[in-house]
């Protein structure tokens, strides 16, 4: 059974969910609809990814009612004072409302999009809103100007980075975390970390099931990408242990506290104006 989160508009979703970014076409389709029957209640996406009807068959072709699964999918930068980009979202992914959805980077008229989000929920097109790549400056200047507190932030989050710097401004507020590269991008170090492979050893699982294991019980979401049926199903296996106390700190022990994915004003020049493949 997946472990689940309480938001704080009293929303529950699953702490595991699946990664989709770089995955198109017939394989994302085919990956959305196995894991949504192999451990998996919530797929993430996203605007800039490309692949939301792709998505969209998978969730159908999972073969589940639409109150069995949840749907996330975040706004691209290009769309923030984009009025009808929502509705878009919608209709590519071909439902009538979306579980939780995220401003995908803290760039351009953020503020105007994030009220849009915040009309969309309120009419009852998105369960829940929030963002991804805030700072904790970024967060307050954001709640300092709109109305409803984000339920969500999805960062960078894995044992050589977690999400030391929000963390506790998250915990504070009541927005849940939400981590992506949640396996550090397929690290090849830290899967061979010597402490990790002592628990892994011990409880009889793979590390990459460790580290997942790890963030739900530092209270994190999670969405893990991967290509191959076998992995995808590996990594829903993580609810049928648990790790002590101890564990979890020595996991949490070997931060390098510097991301992987390096934040730069040219990274985030770019993000403002690389356009979604639909857009003109
Ligand atoms: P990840 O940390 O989930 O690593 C995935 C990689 O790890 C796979 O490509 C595969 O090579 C490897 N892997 C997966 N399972 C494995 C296993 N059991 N054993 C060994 N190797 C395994 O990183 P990701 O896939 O790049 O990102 C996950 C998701 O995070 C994305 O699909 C996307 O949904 C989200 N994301 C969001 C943002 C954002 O800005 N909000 C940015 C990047 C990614």
């Amino acid at each position: 059974m997946n472990n689940q989160m309480v938001l704080n508009n009293g929303v529950v979703i699953p702490q595991l969910g699946f990664g989709t970014i770089g995955q198109e076409g017939d394989l994302i389709t085919d990956n959305v609809a196995f894991a949504l029957n192999h451990g998996y209640k919530l797929i993430d996406t996203a605007n800039r990814y490309g692949n939301e009807v792709e998505v969209g068959r998978g969730l159908k072709k999972s073969g589940l009612a639409r109150d069995q699964y949840f749907v996330e999918t975040k706004l691209g930068p290009t769309l923030y004072e984009n009025d009808s980009a929502i509705d878009e979202t919608l209709k590519r992914l071909n439902v009538d409302y979306i579980d939780v959805m995220l401003l995908h980077h803290p760039v351009n008229n953020y503020i105007y999009a994030y009220q849009m989000l915040e009309k969309a929920y309120k009419e009852g097109k998105l369960r829940a809103i929030g963002v991804s790549n805030f700072t904790v400056e970024q967060l307050k200047d954001l709640l300092s100007k709109c109305e409803i507190v984000p339920a969500v932030m999805q960062v960078e989050c894995h044992p050589y980075y977690p999400a030391e710097a929000v963390k506790p401004f998250c915990e504070e507020k009541g927005i849940r975390l939400q981590s992506w590269f949640p396996l550090g991008h397929g690290n090849k170090e830290l899967f061979v970390e010597p402490a990790i492979v002592k628990i892994a050893e011990k409880y009889q699982k793979s590390t990459a099931q460790v580290i997942l294991r790890w963030h739900t019980q530092m209270g994190f979401g999670l969405v893990p990408g991967s290509r191959s049926f076998g992995h995808i199903e590996e990594n829903a296996r993580i609810f049928d242990f648990a790790m002590t106390d101890e564990e979890i700190a020595q996991i949490t022990a070997l931060s390098k506290h510097e991301p992987i994915y390096k934040v730069t004003p040219e990274s985030l020049a770019r993000l403002a104006v690389t356009k979604c493949n639909f857009e003109d």
